[in-house]
């Protein structure tokens, strides 16, 4: 170890989203994940010789509504290219993408880093079709193809390289998730590969412009391990850099039980994909009319509905990010509030205990028993004061558990505050007439005494009195006896 040059991270990022189409890209064949392996197929995706692709507009719409969301500029004349690489999951020898004129470019993603906004470009946003899955037996014998996600619709979305942490990363990576679940553009199921990243990262000393020997990230399944794998790679290029050494540019994965970074292959030189122009598919035009509808069909992005949070109803910036981080809380959050409760109580109950059920027991949002109109019903019980915040969160447990309304369960088990003061009237004389102590200390000037006052009058109640409404009646009754 020497120097103590400061180095700068710059990753970039590309971002495979499979698109929510009925059909495949180029053929009729189901896209459902699950199938039994080899189920859906044909021989247009299986790569029989003397078969033609036929492009699916649907899967063209989405991709367009990807670019417009990331703020491309979409290339209204556009094409396919074939890239052509030999391998075991991709039958046809040569996959269907494009080259030189994706369907977008020039974009931008806006994500909010410590309470800031920052622009990550992106570079591209192309259609492709996806290759098959491979899996390797256990002894390495053999390896078995399942063709199933042949020809299942992707986007490729190439950021440039703007991010600068591991923690930038994610929070683009969050960015285009939402984009994609608002948009319903795709299912963004990391976990079933419909949502796949793999990162580019190097360092560079600061103040140098030209960009360090990078390495490639692959096979990270989780937001959590895209940040981890980095970190990792953060570390491990700094500790070669600050040595002498030179890091070397390879392809690495991200190793989950050892939460580190193993080396897969490296890569001497740039692949040599012999792109051109597919002759089998016409060219892709794109007019105003269909872009103009599409435009008009956007829906409220996440960015403007973090906005909108904040201003309409005056939430936190932290608040804002974590409600709108999915869309189904979104929407969730929306309709508590549309049904009548106070903007900061909905929030403070949707992030605390409702998530916190939801997690706890692995359902999402829209599989809640408690449904927006329900939480708001709980919290008009608090602003009337029937209940606590305290009582309100065991009411809130029952909700869970039976499903009825907050009314019906604070009813049952006769959970009301007392706030009634001709009920409490009668209470507080008695307990008056039987604390003559506290009574004669109060009046003669020691305001401590109250507080036995009120304790008496709660114990009497059982603690359904409200308390603000039975000080306020002790301390009326005692002025009219002085
Ligand atoms: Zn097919």
């Amino acid at each position: 170890m020497s120097t103590g040059t400061a180095f700068e991270t710059v990753i970039g990022l590309e971002v495979h989203v499979e698109l929510k189409t009925e059909t495949k890209i180029f053929c009729g064949c189901k896209t459902t994940f699950g199938s039994p392996p080899n189920t859906n197929v044909c021989p247009v995706c299986l790569g029989h010789p003397g078969t033609l692709p036929v492009l699916n507009r649907h899967a063209v719409e989405l991709a367009l509504k990807a670019a417009l969301a990331l703020n491309c500029r979409v290339n209204q004349d556009s094409k396919f290219d074939r890239k052509n690489y030999f391998y075991p999951d991709l039958p046809k020898g040569y996959q269907i993408s494009q080259y030189d004129k994706p369907i977008g470019e020039h974009g931008y993603l806006e994500i909010e880093v410590g309470g800031e906004s920052k622009r990550i470009g992106i570079t591209r946003v192309h259609l492709e079709e996806d290759a098959g899955k491979s899996s390797h037996a256990a002894d390495g014998t053999h390896t078995l193809v399942d063709y199933n996600r042949t020809g299942v619709p992707l986007i490729e979305i190439v950021s440039e390289p703007d991010i600068r942490t591991p923690e930038e990363a994610r929070l683009y990576l969050e960015g285009i998730k939402a984009i994609m679940q608002y948009c319903d553009i795709s299912d963004v199921r990391m976990e079933e590969g419909s949502l796949r990243c793999d990162a580019n990262i190097s360092l560079r000393p600061v103040g140098q412009r030209e960009f360090g020997q990078k390495t490639e990230l692959k096979n990270m399944n989780s937001f959590r391990n895209v940040e981890r794998g980095l970190h990792y790679e953060v570390l491990r290029q700094t500790e070669i850099l600050q040595d002498g050494g030179t890091v070397s540019q390879e392809t690495r994965r991200f190793d989950e039980t050892t939460q580190t970074t193993a080396l897969m292959r490296t890569k001497e030189e740039a692949h040599d994909y012999r792109y051109f122009p597919e002759p089998d598919l016409v060219r892709l035009t794109i007019d105003d009319a269909w872009l103009v509808h599409l435009r008009q069909e956007l829906p409220e992005l996440p960015a403007a509905r973090r906005r909108r949070f904040i201003s309409d109803f005056g939430l936190p910036a932290y608040d804002a990010g974590v409600l709108t981080s999915d869309l189904a809380i979104a929407n969730y959050f929306d309709a508590v509030v549309a049904a009548g409760a106070e903007p900061k109580s909905a929030s403070n109950w949707i992030m605390g205990d409702v998530l916190a059920y939801l997690n706890n027991r692995n359902l999402s949002i829209a599989q809640s028993p408690v449904g927006p109109r329900q939480l708001a019903g709980l919290i008009a019980e608090i602003a009337a004061e029937t209940i606590s915040i305290k009582q309100a969160k065991d009411v809130l447990q029952v909700m869970f558990g039976t499903g009825n309304d907050a009314k019906t369960i604070i009813r049952e088990q006769g959970m009301e505050q007392i706030s009634d003061a001709s009920a409490l009237v009668p209470i507080i004389d008695e307990v008056i007439a039987n604390n003559e102590k506290s009574v004669s200390d109060y009046l003669s000037g020691k305001e401590k005494a109250l507080g036995a006052l009120v304790g008496q009058t709660m114990k009497a109640t059982k603690g359904k009195a409200n308390p603000g409404l039975v000080n306020k009646l002790i301390i009326e009754r005692l002025q009219d006896r002085s």
